[in-house]
């Protein structure tokens, strides 16, 4: 299943994880020096460190990232603010250690009920840098029967490459408004693709996030029908987490949000509680307003992976 490094690979357990955590350039060390470092494991950066891998042991989860930098940009994106260093690196290389690191952790538990692998916090799985890595990634822990939840804000072109597994694979279409000047330009084709997956059996929801407080709410009702004529039943609604950096980016596109008020609220991948939530008076007419319209709606992926754990038998 794998390339030469397999066996060295496999042989990188979980005790990596604690290893010191080495500067280095890791461009170069993905690019050109993987097979030396994978035999000499004690000069592996630490991944977690790092942020490519995050453990929720709480609620059963890893977070994985190819890469810890987003090309999209979105304005209201926390990556910038939560990622110090910035890296260019998905690869399938990366891709791999990623896997067999998870894999061999002690933390990790495999099979449906096991632990659900997240992608991608920090970039988003399906832009055309990572695609290759996040399909190596997805495919993996698709064999293990893992659960996966997918968040993502680009359209999959390579259909045909994900894994056949389709019941424990979960793609969250990723959503804040249909404007051109806040979305990445390619909102309808997030619909067309969900229902193309659909069609192939995949389970696609639609993940209506960050909700941007009288920005998204002229929207819904459109958003309401393309999500029916794509086949999507299930919606989850979250807010929008910001600092200065995301506020000024905001105001950059005409956003001003800075009027209302930013309550302390823990965000996962946010150890460090750099970013405050805005207090959206908007998110419970939406809700309801999804719920009127016959889509079960969640309010956090929690609830989500619950229902779709749920299901497999
Ligand atoms: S696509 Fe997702 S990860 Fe990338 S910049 Fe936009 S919100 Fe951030």
């Amino acid at each position: 299943m794998y390339e030469n490094d397999s066996d060295s690979i496999i042989e990188v357990k979980s005790s990596l994880m604690n290893e010191k955590y080495i500067n280095h350039n890791m461009k170069n060390f993905i690019e050109n020096k993987a097979s030396y470092f994978l035999k000499n494991s004690r000069n592996l950066p630490n991944l977690e460190l790092e942020k490519f891998i995050l453990w929720k042991i709480d609620r059963n989860r890893v977070f994985i990232s190819m890469d810890l930098n987003c090309p999209a940009q979105c304005k209201f994106c926390y990556v910038d603010s939560l990622i110090a260093k910035r890296n260019k690196l998905s690869s399938i290389k990366l891709a791999k250690i990623l896997c067999e690191t998870v894999k061999n952790d002690k933390r990790f538990t495999q099979g449906k009920q096991g632990t659900t692998i997240m992608l991608s916090p920090f970039t988003d799985p399906f832009h055309e840098n990572n695609i290759e890595a996040s399909l190596e990634i997805i495919n993996f822990f698709s064999t293990l029967k893992n659960f996966i939840d997918i968040a993502t804000r680009f359209p999959l072109l390579k259909i045909d490459s994900l894994s056949p597994f389709s019941e424990n694979i979960l793609i969250n279409f990723s959503l804040s408004s249909l404007q051109d000047n806040i979305e990445i330009n390619n909102q309808y084709l997030r619909f067309k693709n969900a229902k193309k997956l659909i069609s192939k059996g995949y389970n696609v929801t639609l993940y209506l996030r960050p909700i941007i407080q009288d920005i998204t709410i002229h929207d819904i009702d459109k958003i309401i029908d393309l999500a029916k004529d794509s086949g999507i039943k299930v919606i989850t609604i979250g807010g929008l987490y910001v600092d200065e950096k995301i506020l000024h980016k905001l105001s950059s596109i005409n956003i001003d949000i800075s009027k209302y008020t930013k309550i302390k609220k823990k965000f996962v991948l946010d150890d460090k509680e750099i970013l405050e939530k805005i207090k959206a008076n908007d998110l419970e007419v939406i809700y309801k307003k999804l719920q009127n319209s016959g889509f079960n709606v969640f309010y956090s992926s929690d609830q989500r992976i619950e229902y779709y754990k749920s299901k497999l038998i």
